[in-house]
């Protein structure tokens, strides 16, 4: 997400790094690298062009700080811009006082509105509500069972009309569901609507007619945010011909550039909701401006790691690895096989880079272990007896031959995993040792 425009706005900060004092010629070249990091990311020009005027005039203003040298004042300050850039605050769901709170989707086919429906009922479901997805988008022949589909593996009931029924209404199917709502207690109705290859008068009309059929409290514009720039044209004529309160950013997890989630804010008013990071139910969240400006400038998203982590994780479980880091007793190959289990279950290896500190630069190196190889680990590690867990200086040749054997690899398996161990050990070791983390690149300073 976003490597791209973090990469460039990395290396600008780093040719900062060692300055004393910023002249007014760094500030006008460093707004120059940005400009082009911006336009290079497919952000729209008047976006470009406030954001640039924004920065310049807050670092010439800037106070000579002690606590900051100027390229940590730069970086603050465009944290701060991409932040007011990205929306400023995060948007919830402004639910109805009388429920049902009825949630409509707008946008192109393919956008990922049947897919974002079932995220979103998902995450409504998780939230405590009781969701029911609704089928309104009687054009695209699939559409229906595919709603079925996605509302099955979410666990969301789904409102569609009945087989058989000829065309059938978009209209009255959704007025109904809002009937369906009130019979069995459901406190949010989401109603995905039809869309085109391209935006159409014919689209727009059906849209607005079920928007007023049954008065959405939250219209959301659906889009890919791969498409850069056409999403801010698509997002213009939809805000035209049916309105909309927010968006919900899509196929997040493939933009490399950002030029959508940056421009769409500033040119249609309207806030980014929610962002979808990937084809699985789980890669969804609300949109955390905050959060997404530190994930560019490679701050990282430790709050949202750390959310992930507690939904994933029984609380015990996370008890126990903290007494493991906090114990005097050395890490063990146990330990190591334990913390693996647990980070691999909170998602793909580069979703989970992308969200640490400084990780970006080391992004192409990490991103292609890929799992097979913790598989492999997996197995090595399974394959020695628990006095070799304990205890691994003790695993010398013979006993190496006997474990890749056993876990079907080979020694060189054993040896690379053998000496990447010890290096976690005695990064553990320097940890508990109250060292902080080593090694671990953060801010340029
Ligand atoms: P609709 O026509 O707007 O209902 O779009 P769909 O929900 O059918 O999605 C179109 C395609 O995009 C499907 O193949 C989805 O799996 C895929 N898709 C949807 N959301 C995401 C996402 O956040 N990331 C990725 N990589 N793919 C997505």
């Amino acid at each position: 997400m976003f490597e791209t425009l973090s990469d460039r706005l990395t290396s600008v900060f780093s040719s900062l790094r060692g300055k004393g004092r910023l002249s007014e010629e760094d500030i006008n070249a460093t707004a120059r690298e940005i400009r082009l990091a911006l336009l290079e990311a497919d952000v729209a020009l008047p976006v470009v062009r406030s954001f640039i005027a924004q920065v310049k005039e807050r670092a010439q203003g800037a106070e000579v700080s002690k606590a900051l040298n100027p390229a940590q004042q730069v970086i603050k300050i465009v944290n701060e811009e991409l932040v007011e850039i990205l929306g400023g605050e995060t948007r919830e769901i402004r639910f109805a006082k009388t429920p049902p709170t009825v949630i409509m989707l707008a946008g192109l086919q393919g956008a990922g509105k049947t897919t974002l429906a079932g995220k979103l009922g998902r995450w409504l479901a998780a939230e405590r509500n009781t969701p029911l997805l609704v089928a309104a988008d009687l054009q695209r022949p699939n559409a229906v069972t595919q709603l079925q589909v996605v509302g099955e593996r979410a666990g969301v009931p789904v409102f569609a009309p009945e087989p058989g029924n000829g065309v059938g209404d978009p209209v009255a199917v959704a007025r109904a569901s809002i009937e369906q709502a009130r019979r069995n207690n459901h406190n949010v109705v989401v109603i995905d609507t039809a869309g085109r290859l391209g935006v159409d008068s014919e689209m727009m009309r059906q849209a607005a007619d079920i928007r007023d059929a049954v008065q959405p409290d939250e219209i959301l514009f659906v889009v890919d945010a791969m498409i850069g720039q056409d999403a801010v044209n698509t997002a213009q004529a939809f805000l035209d011909g049916v309105g909309y309160d927010a968006v919900a950013l899509t196929k997040l997890d493939g933009d490399a550039r950002g030029g959508a989630a940056l421009s769409i804010r500033h040119i249609t008013g309207r806030p980014i909701m929610f962002a979808s990071t990937g084809e699985k139910l789980e890669d969804f969240d609300l949109f955390h401006p905050d959060r997404m400006a530190s994930r560019i400038l490679d701050m990282g998203d430790v709050l949202t790691l750390i959310e992930q982590a507690q939904r994933t994780f029984e609380e015990e479980e996370v008890a126990k690895m903290a007494s493991t880091l906090a114990s005097d007793d050395d890490f063990t190959l146990d330990d190591f096989l334990q913390q693996m289990a647990m980070v691999r279950r909170l998602g793909p290896i580069s979703n989970l880079l992308g969200m640490m500190p400084g990780m970006g630069q080391m992004r192409d190196q990490i991103g292609n272990v890929d799992e097979k190889d913790l598989d492999r680990i997996a197995a090595i590690i399974q394959s020695m007896t628990p006095e070799e867990r304990r205890t691994p200086k003790i695993i010398n040749g013979s006993r190496r031959l006997r474990i890749a054997n056993g876990s079907g690899t080979q020694v060189s398996d054993v040896n690379g995993l053998v000496t990447r161990f010890f290096e976690a050990q005695k990064m553990m070791r320097q940890m508990k040792n109250g060292g902080g983390m080593p090694g671990m690149p953060g801010m340029p300073g």
